[in-house]
């Protein structure tokens, strides 16, 4: 069998199975669940994977909601990576019902090219990309030892191959003052909450100063009890980004000085922690050229391959272990924004369903191109080695 007619097999593959991933893609958005407590999503996608002959891990890593499908024995691994939080309220706004169902139809379909050509196929149930980082503790913990290359498919609005993102950082902050009452005592009181929102307001302030790409934005999870007490305790969560650790390293300074200075101006005292650092996504482009033209085949208009990062994602950090891509796959219309209740109503639809199908496809015809062609899996492996120092394996914090 020729690579074409194996990748006629591999599509074929996909299309047989497309209404079990429409239902699985289906159920897991109907039953949203946020970070590190997708315990169902997890368990039927591992469960849809043991069923189709994977061999199965489950709570790897000491994840409890991670685990690891495997096809297969030798070279080259070619881990497919699945996503599956939702967002508190607006569900599936991420589209991830869709990211895990596209890993695991991907992954079944390649099956029938391992067991032409040899290698591994490996599904990779990655949780909480929305607040945490599941892959930061994956990569961290060996989870990508071994593999020779990695690709996960986004839902967007727009076709690409190859995307980037910002890194990131999680910071979450804590005031504490001192309960008195707001009116009879308020000389007494130190006041918890002003000194979260004179923080807030340094950061809107400091925001006029950063660079163009660089972002800085939290909520306030923790404001008070009763407005008749002054609030003792404050707390708020921040995400900061920039488009290189470097810049991020300088940006979390500032940011945190705003903290620091509101501190000392309420007497309120503060504590904070740093976490979760997501690094700036390192797209292999000789991936990405393979994974766009199997795209382009599909009829999709894939566009050029993405020159600055937007967004974030914990990929980033697999991206510095091993040659790696996140390409998007359009879904819905380019006027709707992501994490709103439009996308996850896109997450759903038919065209959501499309996506879905060719994401799979196109995954699993990558898949074929690296186990069939030796000569390509070696150029995708060179490019991965010379990159530029600093963004090897090492920086990943
Ligand atoms: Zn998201
Ligand atoms: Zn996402």
């Amino acid at each position: 069998m020729d690579i074409e007619e194996l990748k006629a097999v591999v599509t074929d593959e996909v299309d047989a199975l497309r209404s079990e991933l429409v239902e699985l893609s289906l159920r897991i958005h109907q039953n949203p669940e946020v970070a590190f407590e997708e315990v169902k999503a997890s368990a039927w996608l591992a469960d849809y994977l043991e069923a189709h002959g994977f061999a199965v891990e489950k709570g790897i890593c000491q994840l409890p909601t991670a685990f690891k499908a495997s096809y297969g024995s030798g070279k080259p691994v070619i881990a497919l990576l699945a996503e599956y939080d939702a967002l508190p309220e607006v569900g599936h706004g991420c589209g991830h019902n869709i990211i895990g169902t596209a890993a695991v139809g991907a992954g079944c379909a390649a099956r029938k090219a391992v067991d032409a050509l040899g290698g591994m196929v490996m599904v990779v149930g990655t949780p909480a990309e929305e607040a945490y980082g599941g892959k930061v503790f994956l990569a961290e913990r060996g989870a990508f030892h071994g593999v020779d290359a990695a690709m996960i498919v986004h839902p967007h609005v727009v076709d690409r191959a190859s995307t980037r993102t910002l890194a990131l950082i999680r910071l979450e902050v804590e005031f504490f003052g001192k309960a008195a009452h707001a009116a009879g005592d308020p000389h007494r009181g130190i006041n918890a909450l002003e000194a979260l929102i004179q923080a807030y307001n340094g950061i809107n302030s400091l925001r006029q100063h950063i660079r163009e790409r660089e972002r800085v934005h939290g909520v306030i999870t923790h404001g008070g009890e009763a407005a008749n007490i002054v609030p003792a305790h404050a707390a708020g969560v921040f995400f900061v980004r920039a488009e290189s650790e470097a810049e991020l390293n300088e940006l979390k300074e500032r940011v945190l000085n705003c903290f620091k200075g509101a501190s000392m101006a309420t007497g309120a005292r503060l504590e904070y922690s740093w976490s979760s650092y997501y690094a700036p996504l390192r797209p292999n482009l000789a991936l990405a050229e393979l994974f766009g033209a199997n795209m382009g085949t599909l009829g999709r208009n894939v566009l050029p391959p993405m020159r600055r990062g937007l967004g974030s994602s914990d990929m980033g950090n697999v991206s510095v272990l091993v040659p790696a891509i996140h390409p998007a796959v359009a879904i819905a219309p380019r006027e709707v924004a992501a994490h709103s209740p439009e996308f996850a109503e896109a997450a759903a639809s038919e065209e959501g369903h499309r996506g879905l199908v060719d994401g799979a496809k196109a995954m699993a015809m990558t898949v074929v191109d690296l186990i069939a062609r030796p000569e390509v899996m070696r150029k995708v492996k060179e490019e991965f080695a010379d990159a530029p120092a600093g963004q090897g394996a090492g920086a990943v914090a």
